[in-house]
């Protein structure tokens, strides 16, 4: 999908997604890897996350439902956005997240806080 048919409040270009993890944030965590980021670390452990032109695009409504399937495994954790950078994504993050907080899931979002990216 090219990203100017996109509304992009409710698409997301994702790297991957982990139903299972426990490194990102308190308790066990629903973790989405936005793809994206310009600031390349040297110590980075995800450089397949840099290319904004990589990565799949995922709807608000797929993502929510696939959090929702895992809703009592996260009861005592949550969900993180990490990446790559989150903030490239942002009207995304904050769809997501008001729905998100309907729910009172608890959310987390891993950034470098650099919300631009150099093509
Ligand atoms: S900000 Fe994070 S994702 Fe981006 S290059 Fe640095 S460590 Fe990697």
């Amino acid at each position: 999908m090219e990203q100017g048919k996109l509304d992009l409040r409710y698409y997301a270009k994702v790297h991957s997604i982990e139903s299972f993890g426990t490194l990102d944030g308190p308790g066990i965590r629903f973790v989405i890897f936005l793809q994206g980021c310009s600031l390349k670390c040297k110590y980075c452990h995800n450089r397949d996350t840099w290319d904004i032109n990589s990565g799949t695009y995922k709807s608000l409504d797929d993502i929510y439902d696939k959090i929702m399937h895992y809703k009592n495994y996260i009861k005592n954790g949550g969900i993180t956005v990490t990446g790559g950078e989150p903030l490239l994504q942002y009207q995304f993050l904050i769809e997501l997240f008001k729905k998100l907080k309907k729910k009172n899931i608890h959310t987390c979002i891993d950034t470098s806080r650099n919300g631009r990216i150099n093509r």
